[in-house]
């Protein structure tokens, strides 16, 4: 495994007779520790299963050579290289297939991450046969056009080489019919906070950065929580790139990812885990976030350095990671919401508690959030403790202009439509300055709220850009052809002054 993507190596097998007293095995290429340590195991599986292997030395050499390869999938492949060698069994019936997974020294298969990766490789080289334990083969009957093969022991993957119809079954292709679309309802269950509604189908619709601020108990996570709700049903091709990052990192679903990845690390998280390191590399935070949302509450409780490594993926939609001379790109194109008290104690504001914080406290708190992260978060949303009468029942609220999960999902839906169909692959999020004065034209009107705007409140020129993409998605989410001054009034009220 490299990052999420698998790399294919051939196992070559020479078992040299001469002049030995006793059996050694040699492993060349770049094997880690748990590959060398295979020669034990190997040795072992092979006698279990009634293949000795003589006096002599038996040479196994990994290609490419000059790759480091690491883990015990490697076993399989070569258990089998060291039988064909030592004449057990015969080369042609290896041709054409992948075999991977660890062998215990009884001959048992243990699952391995990777199996979907692993399939895509094979795929991507013209090779059809995938011949692994059960749960790794499973991943595998994902990639159409893959045979994909179940094992259980050593002896039948020994039996299907040697062309016994029948010696492995086929891997159980599961269930596409419990495929769960997202269920924009439960936005229902929060109540009130219709400003923090309309910024959530804001941002499924236009890919734009949220920021939720407010006091403890406003509902700033639980609203973080449902923006996959209104997200549109998975592609197949988002199911197979989130299960593949997902079976790298070994945490494969059981199966496709049915759901929107929502990752939420905590404000302590390391750089590595947040974006990616380690070796050998692993997948970080944003990696397993891929697809879906990224919530980083505390917002200015991360490290700066942290939040500073967000810029590249949120630009690219990747990241990328130097590791012993390589260069290794991880995929990372998440939705990033953010959440964070208005103040250190978190009640400026609040109509009943009150805040203690010294107003240079304030400052320094809010300081702290990375402002080239922040310039990339068009919507900065203030949202108040609920109000009394919006925690009563819905239908105990006489008129209640609370938008419903169901109608907020389909206008994203129809918002995300319209965009593609005017502007192709860009979102709203990414509009450049002179897309903008095509697409979001301001007229008189829609000048006088910016004029009136920067009157009580610094808005830089990109905090003006901002609010005219925001404009522009909130037309699009209410089938508007042009953006108006209406639009530019809810955009500016999806803007705090306090971030
Ligand atoms: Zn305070």
């Amino acid at each position: 495994m490299v990052g999420s993507e698998a790399e294919l190596v051939t196992v070559e097998a020479r078992f040299d007779r001469r002049d030995r007293e006793k059996t050694e095995v040699v492993v060349t290429g770049l094997p880690d520790a748990v590959i060398r340590e295979s020669r034990g195991r190997l040795v072992c599986a092979l006698e279990a299963n009634g293949m000795h292997l003589p006096c002599g030395r038996l040479f196994l050499n990994l290609v490419p050579a000059a790759r480091p390869k690491s883990g015990g999938g490697l076993d399989l492949a070569l258990v089998l290289g060291a039988a064909v060698a030592a004449g057990h069994v015969e080369a042609t019936g290896l041709e054409r297939t992948i075999f991977l997974g660890e062998v215990g020294i009884d001959g048992a298969l243990h699952a391995v991450p990777g199996g979907l990766a692993a399939a895509l490789a094979a795929k991507k080289q013209g090779v059809d046969c995938f011949v692994a334990p059960r749960e790794t083969s499973a991943e595998a009957a994902w990639i159409p056009g893959v045979r994909a093969l179940a094992a259980g022991r050593l002896e039948e993957v020994v039996a299907h080489v040697a062309g016994v119809e029948g010696a492995l079954s086929a891997a159980a292709r599961p269930d596409e019919s419990a495929d769960q679309p997202p269920d924009p309802s439960v936005l229902d269950e929060v109540r009130g906070q219709a400003l923090g509604k309309l910024a959530l189908a804001a941002a499924a619709a236009g890919g734009h950065g949220l920021l939720f601020v407010g006091p403890p108990g406003a509902g700033k996570s639980m609203l973080a929580r449902r923006l996959g709700a209104l997200c549109p049903r998975l592609s197949i091709d988002e199911q197979l790139e989130i299960t593949r990052v997902l079976s790298a990192a070994g945490r494969w679903p059981g199966g496709l990812a049915r759901a929107r990845p929502f990752r939420a690390p905590h404000h302590t998280v390391s750089y590595a885990g947040l974006v990616g390191g380690g070796a050998p590399p692993s997948p970080g935070e944003i990696t397993l976030a891929h697809c879906g949302v990224l919530f980083l509450d505390e917002l200015p409780e991360f490290r700066r350095e942290v939040l500073e490594a967000l810029r590249q993926p949120i630009e690219t939609g990747a990241i990328l990671l130097s590791r012993a001379g390589r260069q290794l790109e991880l995929p990372a194109r998440f939705q990033l919401v953010a959440a964070m008290n208005p103040c250190p104690c978190g009640y400026q504001g609040h109509p009943k508690i009150p805040c203690r914080c010294p107003p240079s406290q304030v400052q320094r708190y809010r300081s702290r959030i990375s402002g080239p992260l922040l310039d990339r978060i068009d919507l900065r949303v203030e949202l108040a403790a609920p109000a009394l009468d919006e925690l009563a029942p819905r239908e105990a609220r006489p008129t209640s202009l609370e938008p419903r999960g169901a109608e907020l999902a389909e206008r994203v839906v129809r918002a995300r439509a319209r965009m593609h169909e005017r502007q192709g692959g860009v979102r709203n999020a990414d509009l450049l300055a002179d897309a903008l004065d095509e697409l979001a034209p301001l007229d008189a009107e829609s000048r006088r709220l910016f004029a009136r705007a920067t009157g009580t409140r610094v808005l830089t020129a990109r905090g003006t850009q901002a609010v005219r993409r925001v404009a522009r998605t909130l037309a699009d989410l209410a089938d508007d052809e042009r953006v108006d001054s209406r639009h530019i009034a809810r955009a500016l009220a999806l803007r705090s002054p306090l971030v």
